[in-house]
């Protein structure tokens, strides 16, 4: 398993992960999944970490 430091970089401003100032991802880890049943596109992912900004 590979324990490296990572940076994961997200435009996402409405979620509350999200560094609006650098456009970065503040968790270590984020789980990336799918919608579709076959996904074909950049489109047919999503972050699944998510989390709605609430203010
Ligand atoms: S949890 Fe997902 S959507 Fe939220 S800032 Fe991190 S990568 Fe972006």
């Amino acid at each position: 398993m590979n324990t490296g430091k990572q940076t994961i970089k997200c435009t996402v401003q409405q979620c509350t992960y999200n560094d609006c100032n650098e456009q970065y991802c503040t968790l270590d880890s984020i789980t990336v999944g799918t919608h579709e049943m076959n996904p074909t596109d950049q489109q047919c992912t999503d972050c699944k970490s998510f989390k709605k900004k609430t203010s």
